[in-house]
C-alpha cells in the first residue's frame, strides 16, 4: 500500500526521502593488502626457526622461509598495551604517552589504520584481549571486533565471514591479535598434553610458585609449564593457518607480517610472565615478513615498532621513521610496569637503564646505545634520574650528550 504522504489521521506529512548511501570517494590504491598478525606473549626462542628444539609454530616457520626471518626483533615494550600502541603508530610508548594501563592512545596520534583508511584501504581489526577495548587502539579501523574470551579459531571464523562479505576492489589492512599463548596455559583438547611425556624440568621453589599466581602456575615441574606454553603456541599457529585459509581471495598478493606483542619469562632472570623486565625472554619476539620479495634472514636488531614505517612504505606513504628494510642502529624497548626501565640494543651489545639499580652494559660498550638509553630515561617520570654524572660526562666528552 502506498500512503502517498498521508498519515493514518489523514493529515499530510512530509515524505521521508530515501537515504542515499554516502559515496566512497577515496581513491582505490594499487598497493597490496596487508595482513598484520600479532600473537600474545610469544618469545622467539620457542620457535624452531629461531633455534628451539620443538616445532611449535610451523606456519610462522613457513612464512619466515618464504619471506624474511628477522632473527633479532624486539618489542618496544614487554606488555600488550604500550607494545601494540607502538606497533600501530611507530612511536615509542613514552613518545606516545601510553605507558600504563590507564593510558589511551591520544586522538591526535596518527595511527596506521587512520592513514591507510585515508588513502583508500579497507581497515579491519579482530582480537580477543581486553587492552583492545577503551584504549584508543580502534582509531581508523572501519571494522573493529574485540571479543575477550573468544578462541582464536572463532576469531578466524569471524575474519573469514568478514572477508567473504567484502565487496569492491580496495586493498585491505587486516590486523588480528591472537590471545592463545597468554596465561593460563591451557591449549585446546587436541593439543593439550602433547608434550607431557617430556623429561622433567627443574622444580619451582616455594617463592616462585607463590609469586606466579593462579594464571601463570601450571605445575611445580617447570618443564611441564613450558610444555603447556608450547602447546598454546601450537594453538596460535593453527589460528594463523586458519587466517591464511580465510584470506584466500587475496592472500597470494598480500604482505603478511607475523610477530609477537612481547615475550614471556619463566624465571630466566628472576621473573615470570611479562611486563616488568627487558631481558630477551620478555622482548625478543619472532618476526616474519612474507610477500615483499625478501627471501632471506636479517640478523640486525630491529624493533617491531618499525613495522609501522614498513607498512606506510608499502602503502606509498612517508614511513615517518625507521623501517624493517632500513632499520636504525639502535633498538629501544621500555617499561614503566613496575620499575621504570629502558634498554637500548645495538648489534654489539645492550645498555639497560633501571630506575632502581642504575645502568648496566652487556657486551661491547656502545656509546650510541648508552645515549639512546639516556634519551629514553629523560622521559621517565621527572623524579627518576639514574644515569650518573660520570657516565654523562664521558658521553659529553665523546660529543654524544649535551
Ligand atoms: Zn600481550
Amino acid at each position: 500500500m502506498i500512503l502517498l504522504g498521508l498519515a493514518c489521521s489523514g493529515e499530510p506529512v512530509e515524505p521521508v526521502p530515501a537515504v542515499e548511501p554516502v559515496a566512497d570517494t577515496r581513491p582505490v590504491p594499487t598497493s597490496p593488502s596487508i595482513v598484520l598478525i600479532t600473537i600474545e606473549s610469544t618469545r622467539a626462542d620457542h620457535l624452531l626457526q629461531w633455534g628451539y628444539a620443538r616445532d611449535t609454530m610451523s606456519t610462522v616457520g613457513v612464512f619466515s622461509e618464504r619471506g624474511r626471518r628477522f632473527d633479532r626483533a624486539y618489542s618496544p615494550a614487554p606488555w600488550t598495551l604500550p607494545s601494540m600502541a607502538s606497533l600501530f603508530t611507530g612511536l615509542r610508548p613514552s613518545e606516545l604517552g601510553v605507558v600504563s594501563a590507564e593510558h589511551v592512545v591520544p586522538d591526535e596520534a596518527s595511527t596506521l589504520a587512520e592513514e591507510l583508511s585515508a588513502v583508500g584501504y579497507d581497515t579491519a581489526f579482530f582480537g580477543t584481549n581486553e587492552f583492545f577495548d577503551g584504549h584508543g587502539l580502534e582509531q581508523g579501523f572501519a571494522r573493529y571486533q574485540n571479543e575477550v574470551g573468544a578462541s582464536g579459531l572463532k576469531t578466524a571464523t569471524a575474519v573469514r565471514s568478514y572477508i567473504d562479505a567484502r565487496e569492491g576492489t580496495r586493498p585491505l589492512f587486516l590486523a588480528v591479535h591472537i590471545f592463545e599463548p597468554h596465561c593460563p596455559y591451557l591449549a585446546p583438547k587436541g593439543l593439550r598434553g602433547m608434550h607431557s611425556e617430556e623429561p622433567p624440568g627443574r622444580m619451582l621453589t616455594d617463592v616462585e610458585w607463590d609469586a606466579m599466581g593462579d594464571c601463570y602456575r601450571k605445575d611445580r615441574d617447570l618443564g611441564k609449564t613450558l610444555a603447556a606454553y608450547d602447546e598454546e603456541l601450537m594453538a596460535a599457529d593453527s589460528v594463523i593457518d586458519a587466517l591464511w585459509g580465510a584470506a584466500r581471495p587475496f592472500r597470494d598478493d598480500a604482505i603478511w607480517i607475523v610477530t609477537g606483542d612481547h615475550g614471556e619469562a619463566f624465571w630466566e632472570h628472576g621473573d615470570f610472565g611479562h611486563g616488568r623486565q627487558l631481558d630477551d625472554e620478555q622482548i625478543h619476539v619472532p618476526l616474519a615478513v612474507m610477500g615483499t620479495g625478501w627471501h632471506d634472514v636479517d640478523e640486525r636488531p630491529v624493533s617491531t615498532a618499525w613495522i609501522a614505517g614498513s607498512i606506510r612504505e608499502i602503502a606509498g606513504l612517508d614511513p615517518a621513521g625507521p623501517t624493517l628494510g632500513a632499520p636504525a642502529a639502535i633498538v629501544v624497548s621500555e617499561t614503566s610496569y613496575d620499575v621504570e626501565r629502558a634498554v637500548a640494543i645495538s648489534a654489539e651489545g645492550r645498555v639497560l637503564v633501571d630506575a632502581e639499580t642504575g645502568v648496566h652494559v652487556d657486551g661491547q660498550v656502545d656509546e650510541a646505545a648508552a645515549l639512546a638509553a639516556i634519551q629514553v630515561e629523560a622521559r621517565f617520570t621527572p623524579q627518576v634520574r639514574v644515569v650518573d654524572e660520570a657516565v654523562r660526562a664521558r658521553l659529553r666528552a665523546l660529543g654524544y650528550a649535551q
